[in-house]
């Protein structure tokens, strides 16, 4: 049995974060739809990625759930896909995303954790190079990390430099994989995936691998993300996207060729090894995808709003690289940013502050996710009091 002292290197390292700033702590959240209410202050949340109020929309829950019988309210899979979870629904859904990608298959996995984590290992042997972006997701990361294969970074966004690396390193490895996410979830700001593809095909034996879990939903003329909006989803070879975030369910999706889709069922171990997703969320994520495609007021909606927030940033020459719906505002240090987003939050927006480990040292910033169901009151108040902190 431990005893408590065995525990006095975690409480000397807690109290260190604490000291810096950095100390996370799960809040007391209660929530009404857009807003939620912590230490008796109710708040517009802009700190969820429901980016088009999907997760909150009470008619297409209640859409939903009028359909729902008894035999489709199926609450777990109750075991792995490749033992007795594979249900029809899967196959449905996956069949409707290739369809809709226009791709030969599409595979889907239980959170983009678990495709992050998981797809690279899989697909990246001791012969292959993974060069990634310099600022790609947590989980991206992660999966560099349980793989065998040695993997670089290239600068944020940099071309050049992603190029200058191809062409010394792709000719002397069997493959390479470049990694990026599509709209990059700490800076709100893209990656060229025009020229990402352009240089995957002057190097041969390079794959691509795109995050678009910022992306779907938002991006495009069907909300298919940003390789919709630049015409290059055929160009991808592991197009990624999640459920989570615009779309209001759970879960994650790789679309790709047969060939890839094979062999991730073989080899992706967060895949293998893990309860599928309960039938009843397919269901709910296949019905929001089929109504998804349609919702380019929602997507116009945010894009107006986003706008209008870069548009007041630039008046007051805030540096702003963002050029999406995800608002950083880099402030530096970790206790002073925490200040400026409690000062919000008096205001009564939900803005949180990002730290480091999940940014860089002293880029500590206000992060804020806009969402389609903001009024423009609250989008003239949240301007006014940014301008004031
Ligand atoms: N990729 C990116 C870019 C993300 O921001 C996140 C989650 N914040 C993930 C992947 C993980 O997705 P999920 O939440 O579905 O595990």
């Amino acid at each position: 049995m431990a005893k408590e002292n065995d525990y006095d290197y975690m409480r000397r390292e807690l109290d260190k974060l604490d000291a810096a700033g950095n100390l996370r702590r799960l809040p007391h959240l209660e929530h009404d739809g857009r807003f939620v209410t912590a230490d008796g202050r109710r708040m517009l949340n802009l700190s969820s990625n429901d980016y088009l109020g999907l997760a909150t929309d009470k008619e297409l829950r209640s859409e939903f759930l009028g359909r729902l019988t008894p035999e489709a309210f199926v609450p777990s899979s109750s075991s792995s896909r490749l033992l007795t979870g594979n249900c029809p629904i899967y196959e449905e859904l996956e069949a409707e995303l290739a369809r809709l990608y226009g791709r030969e298959a599409a595979l889907v996995l239980n959170c983009g954790y678990h495709a992050n984590t998981g797809i690279l290992p899989a697909v990246a042997d001791a012969d292959t190079l993974i060069l990634a972006d310099k600022l790609v997701h947590a989980s991206l990361i992660d999966g560099l990390k349980l793989g065998t294969a040695r993997y670089l970074r290239y600068r944020h966004n940099d071309m050049k430099h992603l190029e200058r690396m191809l062409h010394e390193y792709a000719p002397t490895r069997k493959r390479t994989v470049i990694v990026t996410e599509s709209i990059f979830s700490m800076d709100g700001d893209e990656a060229p995936l025009r020229q990402l593809v352009e240089l995957k095909k002057r190097y041969p034996g390079t794959l691509l691998y795109v995050d678009e879990a910022h992306a779907f939903g938002v991006r495009g003329r069907r909300g298919l993300g940003c390789a919709e909006e630049q015409g290059v989803t055929a160009d991808i070879d592991f197009l990624m996207g999640t459920f989570g975030k615009a779309a209001g369910s759970e879960g994650a999706f790789v679309v790709c060729s047969r060939t890839v889709r094979e062999w991730l069922v073989n080899r992706v171990r967060p895949f293998i090894f893990t309860t599928a997703l309960p039938p009843v969320n397919l269901a709910w994520t296949l019905f929001i995808l089929r109504r998804l495609v349609k919702m380019d007021k929602r997507r116009k909606r945010l894009a107006e709003l986003s706008t209008r927030l870069h548009r007041a940033l630039h008046e007051w020459g805030v540096p702003d690289l963002s050029s999406s719906h995800i608002v950083p505002l880099v402030v530096g240090e970790s206790a002073e940013t925490v200040l400026k987003a409690e000062a919000l939050q008096r205001h009564g927006f939900y803005v949180l502050p990002v730290r480091p480990p999940t940014v860089p040292e002293g880029t500590s910033r206000l992060r804020l996710s806009l969402r389609a169901d903001m009024t423009d009151e609250e989008m003239e108040s949240l301007i006014q009091h940014l301008k004031d902190l």
